[in-house]
């Protein structure tokens, strides 16, 4: 297949690039770099049918020649980035979306959009299935992602109902592993790199609130098992199993064997208090469950940073 990957340098970006390409795909990577990093596709130019375009997929997006699948994975992702990118934000999943949408049609190509659990806002059904329609400030901060990916998912079902478009939604609930960057400030990278640093643990409100984690190569065979299937409606994909945030915090000083402390921060506004995905339809539908443990994948992470931070050090 020939495929575009926008946001092919990011976290999740660019693990799908790898992929894609090591099964025999053609892939053109599209990202403008703002929460991207070349660094995270740099082994990629070395292997056959990688090319790299940085751009803004909110303008015009020319493709030449033919393309089988358009995976649209272009947005600045935590919390932190989307309140440093506001308007890119909304930008990327309104315009964005509508841009390579576009490319889909135009091409005949099938699409997939890379969605999210905050579609789902502050829940008041938990865990969250996919028929459930969510609980969203439109006007607070983080309504800049979460109705930008909303009306990504409705712009991308008028392309299906109206174009006939080919299209998969994936609503991806929190994801972790190496290449996060230190210091875009979700929890796992922020508290790995505290503790290794063996500063204190910025525990959010109470530490009460719970999120359900998953390591990137179970995303990573969820997303090519969503584009495989005719699934043509929103798909969760993440790992259900669910703690609050002190344990997390609790859980990785002890991986890291840390003398680090927990320290309590005013909480961020609209901060979902409880998150876990029901994935009983990825199950039936895809055949698909995560499979590494929270612990597991979370000494793969650790390592990683702990190599990333030897490094900075060596070149400080
Ligand atoms: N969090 C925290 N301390 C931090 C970073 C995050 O307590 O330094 C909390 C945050 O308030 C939220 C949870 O951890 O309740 C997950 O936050 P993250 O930014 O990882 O992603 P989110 O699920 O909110 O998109």
């Amino acid at each position: 297949m020939r495929v575009l990957v926008t946001g092919g340098a990011g976290f999740i970006g660019s693990y799908l690039c790898e992929a894609l390409l090591n099964q025999g795909n053609e892939v053109i990577c599209i990202d403008n770099l703002i929460t991207g990093s070349l660094k995270n596709i740099e082994p990629l130019f070395k292997k056959e049918g990688f090319c790299f375009i940085k751009q803004d997929v909110t303008n015009y997006i020319h493709i030449p020649g033919e393309l089988d699948f358009v995976l649209h994975f272009a947005s600045p992702a935590s919390p932190k980035d989307y309140l440093d990118y506001p308007i890119q934000t909304l930008k990327v999943g309104a315009l964005g979306t509508h841009k390579t949408l576009g490319v889909a049609k135009e091409k005949g190509a099938a699409y997939i959009l890379a969605s999210t659990s905050e579609v789902y806002g502050d829940p008041l059904v938990h865990p969250q299935r996919e028929d459930y329609w969510g609980n969203v400030n439109p006007i607070g901060p983080r309504g800049v992602y979460d109705e930008a990916k909303r009306f990504a998912e409705a712009l991308t079902m008028a392309y299906h109902r109206y174009h006939g478009v080919n299209i998969k939604i994936a609503r991806i609930f929190n994801t972790y592993g190496p290449r996060m960057r230190p210091t875009d400030g979700r929890a796992i990278p922020t508290f790995i790199i505290q503790s290794l640093k063996g500063e204190p643990l910025t525990v959010f409100g109470d530490g009460s609130q719970t999120r359900s984690f998953c390591y990137i190569s179970d995303m990573i065979e969820g997303i090519l098992k969503l584009m495989k299937s005719n699934i043509n409606e929103p798909v969760n994909l993440g790992n259900p199993d669910e703690m609050t945030i002190l344990n997390l915090a609790k859980k990785i000083i002890e991986l890291t064997k840390s003398k680090s402390e927990i320290t309590f921060q005013p909480s961020s506004i609209d901060d979902p208090k409880t998150r876990k995905p029901d994935i009983s339809l990825a199950k039936s539908y895809l055949g698909w469950e995560p499979k590494v443990s929270l612990e597991e994948g979370l000494k793969k992470t650790i390592n990683w940073f702990r190599e990333e931070l030897k490094l900075e050090e060596l070149n400080e």
